[in-house]
């Protein structure tokens, strides 16, 4: 139980995620949030930065779908000109939305990753499914205090990881 918050893996940036660590790895597809993790909330499009990502990880064969809390509209134009398997209000940390993406892509659940920037929803979603978790720091977090509640509960995970990946600039990082 108490691992399933913890990350496998953490990146300053979701662009840190590169098709050669996912390969060695043996990730071959990626389940993305959208908010905080590849673009701030305000960030209706992705930019060519974005964009290129997506390119390079299709050019090497690592399957990609959206799998973001957030609603339809907002899912919607952002992966207009992605255009990869996206599911929106996904509920994570309930399951059921990274079951239907990982159906969708073909992956198995030893060959999955998540990718986000929240150790309850995304990270916790994945890892109780089996999935690896990787996770980067939100973009611009919201500084209402419910968020700043669940930024306090994770940090406990945070350290943990630093501690077991001697990665002590993580703590830092992430203002703990
Ligand atoms: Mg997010």
């Amino acid at each position: 139980m108490k691992d399933r918050f913890t990350p496998d893996f953490m990146f300053g940036h979701y662009w840190e995620v590169t098709p050669s660590f996912l390969a060695e790895q043996g990730i071959r597809a990626l389940l993305i949030d959208i908010d905080n993790t590849l673009a701030p909330y305000e960030m209706p499009d992705p930019d060519d930065r974005i964009r290129a990502w997506f390119r390079e990880l299709d050019a090497h064969g690592v399957k990609t779908a959206f799998v973001s809390n957030n609603h339809p509209p907002r899912v919607e134009r952002f992966n207009e000109t992605i255009g990869i398997p996206a599911y929106p209000d996904s509920g994570k940390p309930n399951r059921k939305a990274l079951l239907l993406a990982m159906e969708r892509l073909g992956a198995s659940r030893d060959e999955t990753a998540v990718l986000g920037d929240q150790l309850l929803t995304d990270a916790f979603a994945g890892k109780r499914l089996g999935l690896r978790a990787i996770i980067v720091p939100p973009i611009k977090d919201k500084t209402n205090a419910f968020f700043r509640f669940k930024r306090f509960l994770e940090r406990k995970y945070i350290r943990r990881y630093a501690k077991r990946h001697g990665r002590e600039e993580w703590m830092s990082f992430w203002k703990i």
